[in-house]
């Protein structure tokens, strides 16, 4: 078989784990499997990347940052192949190279002050360009032949920085032609996570937590047997497990189960991960490096429907509850469609819509970092509506959370929305809105922030997900 593994942040966060994972990429391959390993950042690595661009952006560069990175990623180095002259230096050059591009790029920010999306995807992937050789490294030290990959070089996307699209047929061309030969050969290519590059060349990432989707991308490309998320939860699981201590491991799941519960906040997967595999119908496996003799969690066609419906609940915070409403409105026609032209138009993304049967009121949920230019531009674009008094308030408000229940058999079963708002009900918690997908396989609703963790809790008790196998 052709394995894509992905270990996350934490699988990398330290010289131990870096072990670990080589060993995981080794024992795998020892077992007569081929296998290409796609890596994370070392865990907090991207967000002190973030948070230099920022600060550079400021006109504020602080040369101990590139140190602190050089010292954290060349102890692992260190440890894992301090006895072998040639390729600690080997290591370290890499690692040195990487961080003089980071320098320069954080150096000229601070001269011009200017933090464009472009840039910023320039400097926040240097994180995965810094654990890729580490990592080859684990693996090489195990006596396997490894090197690591920029993505830059496989996965080719548009050019929408944060957020880019991986453009299928060019990134099958380029991951087949660059990886196959070494596969052929027994290597274990070890491939930077997160990043990639539009067919300029120009680096562009995938987003927030994106290495999930990096792997589901390359697994697609190589047309690979399986794609297994290393992360540090024995799988996907009923409920994020810091928020409800008694959630369990879900054995099985759906690709669309898979994707509606990354969709509506389970970090455990990015919510993009699932098309590439699912559209080759690719399972994907959730596993825990740090208990690695789990069995985590099969993404299938199938998923092992549960009798009960709800087979998760998920929550998002940080988001904010747009409101438009008016009496006027009923019947106005047009106010949707030019509240969703304006959404689109700044390319945010809505993440729930709920309108009530009176037509009075429309309100829908946007990420905390979008929603003030939306609104903004809303308040512009809705300025007549406004003066005539057909709206009478744009409304934003923030500290809100959407909560969801998730299950492919949730379609026809009665009673669901019952037990959710029962439970709610008993639990004293206010639902600010509500939504169904037409899909049927989840209920989401928006509650106060400070209530979410209570709702997600008491929905969970309520179908008995701490039961669920
Ligand atoms: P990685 O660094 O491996 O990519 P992430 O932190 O992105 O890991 O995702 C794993 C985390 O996702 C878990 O530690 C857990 O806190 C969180 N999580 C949220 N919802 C779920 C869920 N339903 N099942 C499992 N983990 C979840
Ligand atoms: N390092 C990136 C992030 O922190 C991507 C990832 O870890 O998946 O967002
Ligand atoms: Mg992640």
């Amino acid at each position: 078989m052709l394995i894509v593994m992905k270990f996350g942040g934490t699988s990398v966060g330290s010289a131990e784990r870096i072990m670990q994972a080589g060993q995981l990429a080794v024992d795998t391959a020892a077992k007569g499997h081929e296998v290409v390993v796609v890596t994370s950042a070392m865990s907090k690595v991207t967000d002190a990347l973030i948070g230099a661009a920022r600060l550079a952006s400021t006109g504020h560069w602080d040369p101990a940052l590139r140190e602190e990175l050089f010292e954290r990623h060349k102890a692992v180095a260190d440890v894992l192949v301090g006895d072998d002259a040639a390729r600690h230096e080997a290591v370290l050059g890499a690692l040195r190279q990487r961080l003089e591009r980071f320098e320069k790029l954080c150096f000229g920010l601070s001269m011009v002050h200017e933090l464009t999306p472009r840039l910023l995807d320039a400097i926040s992937g240097t994180g995965e360009m810094l654990a890729a050789p580490l990592v080859a490294a684990a693996i090489a030290s195990r006596g396997r032949t490894s090197q690591a990959v920029e993505a830059t070089e496989l996965i080719v996307t548009t050019d929408q920085h944060g957020g880019a699209e991986p453009l299928t047929d060019e990134t099958r061309v380029k991951t087949t032609e660059r990886l196959k030969p070494a596969i052929a050969r027994g290597e274990i290519p070890v491939v930077t996570g997160f990043v990639a590059a539009t067919a300029d060349g120009v680096m562009t990432t995938l987003g927030r937590g994106g290495t999930d989707y990096s792997a589901s991308i390359i697994g697609a490309a190589l047309n690979a047997d399986e794609v297994w998320i290393w992360t540090d939860v024995d799988g996907v699981m009923t409920a994020n497990p810091s928020e409800v201590p008694e959630a369990r491991t879900l054995a099985e799941i759906s690709y669309s189960e898979a994707s509606e519960l990354a969709y509506y906040g389970a970090k455990v997967l990015h919510y993009k991960t699932i098309l590439p595999a699912f559209r080759q119908r690719i399972p994907v496996r959730v596993l825990n490096s740090f208990n690695p003799g789990h069995p985590g969690t099969r993404v299938t066609v199938e998923g092992h429907p549960s009798a009960q419906g709800v087979k998760a609940v998920t929550s998002i915070r940080g988001v904010i509850l747009v409101a438009i409403s008016g009496t006027g409105m009923q019947g106005t026609p047009g106010i949707v469609a030019k509240t969703f032209d304006v959404v689109a138009a700044q390319q945010a993304s809505v993440l729930m819509i709920s309108q009530a049967s009176s037509e009075n009121n429309i309100c829908f949920i946007l990420s905390a970092t979008e929603a003030p230019r939306v609104v903004a531009a809303l308040r512009i674009a809705l300025e007549f509506e406004l003066m005539r008094g057909h709206i009478e308030e744009i409304e934003a408000e923030q500290q809100v959370a959407i909560v969801a229940a998730v299950g492919d058999r949730m379609r026809g079963a009665p009673g669901i929305a019952a037990t959710v708002f029962g439970a709610l009900g008993g639990a004293g918690v206010n639902v600010i809105a509500i939504s169904q997908g037409s899909s049927e396989r989840n209920i989401s609703l928006v509650v106060a922030e400070r209530d979410a963790a209570d709702a997600v809790r008491a929905i969970h008790r309520a179908f008995q997900l701490d039961k669920m196998s």
